[in-house]
């Protein structure tokens, strides 16, 4: 599975907002946003006015790293959603927070979708009493999500479970038993990513 391995806080100053990739740290001062909210490079500090081309792009790898993704695997989600019923904007960000990895985020397994895709990956997950231990894996309405027996007696789960999270509204969870339901498909009021959709159906329309 590919994934981005560079400096993550680069991504961020690059977008010009927080992205929020490194869990805890950012919201703390030490987040380079804070402290440097230029973009990075030798001439990041200089201001330029964006094309139209150039707002669309930047949405567009905007959602890349929010969700932590690579071209080609966004560009897969962009075609399915262009297949589906509905807006194709919408129903991109649908996929998107369908992943394992985005699920395992939003009920509170992990200070970042980075730390939840890990979990993922390393087989602490369920899906309907079967180990899922694919991050891109898309859960569907009534798949219940749940933490493997073993992982439950770890001092790392036991700290998740006593400090649930407040949930989208498309979650259900149990969080004493490590057990949540997807009780439907998210609607877009639900998805909080600062992400401009249409710019990134423009982008790829051309
Ligand atoms: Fe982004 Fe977090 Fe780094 Fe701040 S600390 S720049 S929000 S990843």
């Amino acid at each position: 599975m590919a994934r981005y391995t560079g400096a993550v806080c680069r991504l961020c100053r690059r977008e010009g907002q927080k992205l929020f990739l490194k869990g805890d740290r950012c919201y703390t001062d030490k987040c380079a946003i804070t402290r440097r909210s230029y973009a990075p490079g030798q001439h990041g500090a200089s201001k330029k006015k964006l094309s139209n081309y150039g707002l669309q792009l930047r949405e567009k790898q905007k959602a890349k790293r929010i969700y932590g993704i690579l071209e080609k695997q966004f560009r897969t989600y962009y075609e399915r959603a262009e297949k589906m019923r509905g807006m194709s904007g919408e129903n991109l960000l649908k996929l998107l927070e369908l992943r394992l990895d985005n699920v395992a985020f939003r009920l509170g397994y992990g200070a970042s979708r980075n730390e939840a895709r890990q979990l993922v990956t390393h087989g602490h997950f369920l899906v309907n009493g079967k180990r899922v231990d694919i991050a891109s894996y898309k859960v569907s309405v009534n798949d219940v999500i749940s933490v493997s027996e073993k992982s439950r007696a770890t001092e790392k789960f036991k700290v998740f479970a006593e400090n649930p999270k407040t949930l989208p509204k498309w979650l259900s969870a149990n969080p004493e038993n490590f057990e949540a339901t997807v009780i439907a498909e998210p609607a877009r009021e639900d998805i909080d990513v600062p992400v401009n959709e249409t710019l990134i159906v423009e982008l790829y329309s051309k």
